[in-house]
């Protein structure tokens, strides 16, 4: 792995990418607004001779994004040539809330690895996100199915707390299926 190379820098957000030996990983650290160039990291990734062709984004430490963000980052994701596979990984409600609303905004060809769901523990009465991957998350009879989870204070297994079809959207165009995820018919 590679020292990260910062791509773009503003006072609200920084850009940074690291070489793995595989793969080229992104990750926003703050916020994505109108303010945000991407044309450094569309050079990177076009002109990467890396054999592999994969960008990771990890959105780990994205901590917020605007609609301008979202409509950037769409115009980005269509300028990244079409032999390079797109992954997402650690989704977080900023970006899907955006994803969610702009059509096409991950790319033409995309796979989740995974993203952050929110959970209710009606024991400790706390809302939480949790990480999921994208396994754990399936379609049975045209309806989302999320694997039972459990709540990391009290054990109590937590309820989905938002309308998982709105939720998951971002699933239904995403390639992951075909990436060996579990989708049961049966
Ligand atoms: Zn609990």
């Amino acid at each position: 792995m590679s020292n990260p190379i910062i791509l773009y820098k503003n006072d609200k957000m920084r850009l940074e990418m690291v070489l793995n030996q595989a793969n080229i990983e992104v990750i926003p650290f703050g916020v994505i607004d109108h303010c945000i160039d991407f044309s450094c990291l569309i050079w990177a990734i076009n002109h990467s001779t890396l054999n592999s062709n994969k960008v990771i984004f990890n959105l780990i430490s994205l901590t917020g994004m605007s609609l301008a963000g979202g409509n950037l980052w769409h115009k980005m994701t269509h300028q990244i040539k079409k032999s390079v596979k797109i992954v997402y990984k650690n989704i977080n409600e900023f970006f899907l809330d955006q994803a969610n609303a702009i059509n096409e905004m991950c790319g033409h060809e995309y796979y989740v690895e995974s993203l952050e769901a929110p959970f209710h523990c009606k024991n400790c009465q706390i809302d939480s996100y949790y990480l999921m991957l994208t396994e754990q998350i399936r379609i049975h009879n045209f309806k989302w199915l999320v694997s039972p989870m459990k709540c990391t204070k009290c054990n109590e297994v937590l309820k989905f707390s938002w309308i998982i079809e709105d939720y998951f959207k971002i699933l239904e165009s995403s390639h992951s299926k075909s990436e060996g995820v579990n989708y049961a018919n049966g």
